[in-house]
């Protein structure tokens, strides 16, 4: 359980990391709580890691040009207590203050979830029904990708390599909207066997997604279009592959999906 050597390199700005990582095998180090673990069983072995933990542009939230910014530096711990987040996102801090434990939620950041891709995270569910985007940057550019294209895989995103999530922008919902996130954890990790996120929009648009299912987590389009909840539940997890392992089955699965997907329903209704 000890990793390889590396080197290991303090960055204060975005542009000091991104140079660092541009001259070689080279890693970010966010809040190491997947990281690590993982470079200590060797499934990971980068030649270096590139602390971004204290750079200050990365953290905070705030409200801009009607969108609320999170940076990619920020703990989830930070998220659960946010003010702004409680009151315009609250499934964001509902499901933040049920992220693992208190040490994964003071060290943990929502960059560094999105960036792992594990596929029983939180954070893509969210992300994805709140319509959200992923800002990155790298040497030359910066590019904005929609949460729904951001996810391609098991622990596989759109990122390139040497590319930085800076922010997640997320659309201020209209007045009015409706949040909530269901999950059925793992009872020891607290990662999320099914999550379920639902965003219900004051003209009735609904947006639904799941982590926890699938490789990936995904939008389930077939229950947005239901025309009531019955319809919604009978329709949820019917068209993706969905994972077995030792934790639940396939077919208990698709089972926690639809029963998550009525809990939050009928949270919100
Ligand atoms: C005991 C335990 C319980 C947990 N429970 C849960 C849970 O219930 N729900 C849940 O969702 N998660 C859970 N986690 C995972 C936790 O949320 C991690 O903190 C998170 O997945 C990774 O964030 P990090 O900041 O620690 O990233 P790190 O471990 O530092 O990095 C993870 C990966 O992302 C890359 N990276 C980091 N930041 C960036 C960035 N800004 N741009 C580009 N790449 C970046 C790194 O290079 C690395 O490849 C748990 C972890 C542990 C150890």
């Amino acid at each position: 359980m000890i990793p390889v050597a590396f080197e290991y390199q303090r960055a204060t700005t975005v542009e000091e990391a991104i140079a660092a990582l541009s001259s070689g095998d080279g890693k970010i180090l966010a809040g190491g709580h997947s990281l690590l673990p993982a470079m200590k069983l060797r499934l990971n072995q980068p030649a270096k890691l590139v602390d971004i933990s204290k750079i200050d542009s990365l953290k905070g939230i705030r409200e801009e040009d009607g969108e609320i910014v999170i940076g990619a530096g920020t703990t989830h711990g930070d998220i659960a207590s946010n003010d702004l987040i409680k009151s315009k996102l609250p499934f964001f801090a509902e499901a933040a203050s049920w992220i693992g434990d208190v040490q994964v939620r003071n060290y943990g950041t929502i960059g560094g979830s999105l960036a792992h891709a594990d596929p029983a995270a939180d954070w893509g569910a969210l992300v994805l029904a709140a319509d959200a985007a992923i800002i990155t940057q790298n040497t030359n550019t910066s590019r904005r990708i929609a949460a729904t294209e951001f996810f391609q895989g098991l622990f596989t995103t759109a990122l390139e390599e040497g590319e930085i999530i800076t922010e997640i922008r997320v659309p201020v919902p209209a007045e009015g909207t409706k949040t909530n996130y269901q999950k059925f954890s793992q009872p020891a990790s607290r990662f999320a066997i099914v999550g379920c996120a639902v965003m219900k929009k004051p003209d009735g648009k609904t947006s639904i997604a799941f982590t926890g299912l699938s490789e990936a987590p995904f939008r389930d389009t077939a229950a947005e279009s239901a025309a009531s909840t019955e319809a919604a539940v009978a329709a949820a997890a019917e068209d993706i592959t969905i994972m077995s392992d030792h934790f639940a089955s396939e077919e208990y699965r698709k089972h926690l999906a639809k029963v998550y997907l009525k809990k939050a329903l009928h949270a919100l209704a």
